[in-house]
């Protein structure tokens, strides 16, 4: 206890405390504050304000009660002592006071010793201070609070005094490359900076507090290693003329890094995306470029060309397709053949498709189709799958070639091949190969066959008589006569000069004389008319009907043959059989 050595009654009054009279407690009703009379630390009496402080109904609830036991934590032993008088303080207290509902409040007490009153009479003042003690926890609180968000940073914050660091937080200390704040503490702030910048700054700090806003600017830790920042400098208030000011930095060389490699990326990928535009237009024109070609190249073909979707319908054709139906460009497109050609063809067309869609192959086949020009051709169509992707087909492409002409020449030919040029009947190889055949037949399912052999009599003398070509037509009248007395499933063939043969299926002996006979009545009634006068004359005829023993069709000949033979021997114009 500091004891004040003064002088003078209000100096002593102020020593000795104030004194109470008697009813006091009355007087000090008014108060606020809590007053009450202890005696040996035991409540006496207390006034309204102690008993609303303390939440008691009354004072019953509290007199009697030691005043400590309203008193927590550190302090009762000292307010033991006090309120027993054994010590005097005339300073205030901060305590804490327990109320009679258990809640707690700051308050400021006051101990006065009160011996007038009677021995061991303390008088106890408490003030609730609880309210200001809210706002200095407040305050403190945030003052905490300010501390942790500086010293967490992720940036740099230095609160500095005129050109001097007097604080720098953890990341500012890392960021300068020195291992403990506290090595920083004093640094000239120019110091933190580079080059010009540092020279600018050392020179004059207005440079520095000027500027309003971030700044970035070049930095440099304690190596000298300069490094790119961005820097906040706030001026906070400050006593005298010196500044006081916080600087914030932030690290940007790491965004600056990023920034040149996104930039550098933009670039690229600018580039890239300049050079796939190039190419995809360059593929555009290429595409274009080989539809055209493509549409060209079947316009130009000159057979019919068509293509089909899975459906059946039509999806396109050429020039020579569109000129072979008498159709314009769009006029089938969408439709199917069923509508448009012969029922015939379409059959043998749609089964066509159908087999080109299942296998992976090219099908042909030949038709007859009555086309614009209202004439049956003879065609050929040739038929693929067409797919755009590998497994799936999605249509049918037909070419077609009409073989109209060629059919007509191979006819031609084939007639050619195997007729006389002279009569029109079969030339002497081919009745012998169509004979050949009709012996084997025979032998096989054994059937009645006969074959006549035919000349005509002094042919010669007709040649040598009228010429060369009279006697071509004789030949030619003498084959008609043949030709109009057999059925066509004869044959007739001329093997060669004025001699014919006949092959008559299904004939007998008997039955080939009655034709014999009947053709050399025939021949004989030939007339033919010439400038120098009329032609007339006769043939002979040898009969064979086919026997076992003819083991060929030159055997069953050579017998017929020799009937003729016979036939001119005895006196010609006649029949004779084998
Ligand atoms: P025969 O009654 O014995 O048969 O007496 P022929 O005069 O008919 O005798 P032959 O059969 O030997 O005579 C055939 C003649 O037919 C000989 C040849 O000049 C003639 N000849 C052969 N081929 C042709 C032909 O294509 N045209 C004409 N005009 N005469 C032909
Ligand atoms: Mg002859
Ligand atoms: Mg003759």
């Amino acid at each position: 206890m500091t004891v004040i050595d003064t002088h003078g009654a209000a100096a002593e009054r102020r020593r000795r405390g104030p004194r109470f009279g008697s009813n006091f407690m009355a007087v000090l009703e008014v108060s606020r504050d809590l007053v009450c009379l202890c005696e040996d630390g035991i409540i006496l009496d207390i006034n309204s304000a102690g008993i609303d402080l303390l939440a008691a109904k009354d004072s019953s609830a509290l007199v009697g009660r030691t005043f400590c036991d309203l008193v927590g934590g550190d302090y009762v032993q000292v307010l033991e002592e006090l309120l027993l008088l054994n010590e005097i303080e005339s300073q205030a207290i901060p305590v804490a006071v327990r109320g009679l509902n258990g809640a707690t409040l700051d308050v400021e007490l006051q101990i006065h010793p009160a011996r007038e009153l009677g021995a061991g009479h303390a008088v106890v003042i408490a003030r609730d201070i609880s309210r200001q003690g809210h706002l200095a926890r407040t305050a403190r609180a945030s003052e905490d609070r300010f501390r942790v968000l500086v010293e967490k940073s992720m940036h740099l914050i230095a609160q500095c005094h005129g050109g001097r660091v007097v604080y720098i937080n953890d990341a500012g200390a890392a960021m300068l490359g020195a291992l403990r704040a506290a090595e920083l503490q004093g640094m000239a702030v120019a110091d933190m900076f580079h080059g010009d910048y540092r020279e600018i700054f050392a020179s004059d700090l207005t440079m520095l507090l000027s500027e309003e806003g971030m700044m970035p600017v070049r930095m440099a830790d304690r190596d000298g290693d300069a490094f790119d920042a961005q820097i906040l400098v706030t001026p906070l208030p400050s006593v005298g003329s010196v500044p006081e000011y916080m600087i914030e930095a932030r690290d940007i060389s790491d965004h600056l890094r990023a920034v040149a490699a996104l930039r550098h990326m933009n670039e690229t990928l600018e580039h890239q995306v300049a050079e796939r535009t190039r190419e995809l237009a360059e593929e555009r024109s290429k595409a274009v470029e080989a539809r055209l070609f493509v549409e060209s190249l079947l316009e130009a073909v000159p057979n019919p060309l068509w293509w089909k979707g899975i459906d059946g319908q039509y999806r396109g054709y050429n020039r020579a397709f569109r000129e072979m139906h008498a159709i314009g460009a769009e006029e089938w497109i969408g439709r199917t053949m069923g509508e448009l050609l012969d029922p015939d063809f379409v059959k043998t067309s749609h089964a066509a498709d159908l087999q080109a869609l299942g296998a992976d192959k090219r099908v042909q086949f030949e038709g007859r189709l009555t086309l614009a020009d209202g004439l049956a051709h003879d065609v050929v169509v040739s038929k693929i799958a067409w797919r755009s992707r590998a497994d799936q087909p999605e249509g049918v492409i037909g070419v077609m070639m009409d073989i109209t002409e060629r059919k007509a020449m191979e006819a031609e030919l084939r007639r050619l091949a195997t007729t006389d040029a002279l009569t029109g009947v079969f030339n002497r190889r081919y009745f012998m190969t169509t004979l050949g055949t009709e012996v084997e037949r025979v032998h096989r399912h054994p059937r009645p066959l006969s074959a006549l052999m035919l000349d005509i009599d002094h042919f010669k003398r007709i040649n040598d008589t009228f010429g060369h070509p009279v006697g071509d037509k004789a030949i030619k009248a003498m084959a008609d006569a043949c030709t109009d007395a057999i059925r066509t499933v004869d044959a007739l063939g001329r093997l060669g000069g004025e001699e014919f043969a006949i092959l008559l299926p299904d004939t007998d002996l008997e039955a080939a004389m009655m034709v014999a006979e009947r053709i050399r009545v025939a021949v004989s009634r030939i007339c033919i008319n010439t400038g120098i006068g009329d032609v007339v004359f006769t043939a002979s005829i040898g009969v064979a009907q086919l026997i076992e023993a003819d083991v060929s069709a030159e055997a069953l000949l050579s017998r017929a043959d020799a009937a003729l033979y016979t036939a001119k021997n005895s006196g010609r114009n006649r029949v004779v059989a084998a």
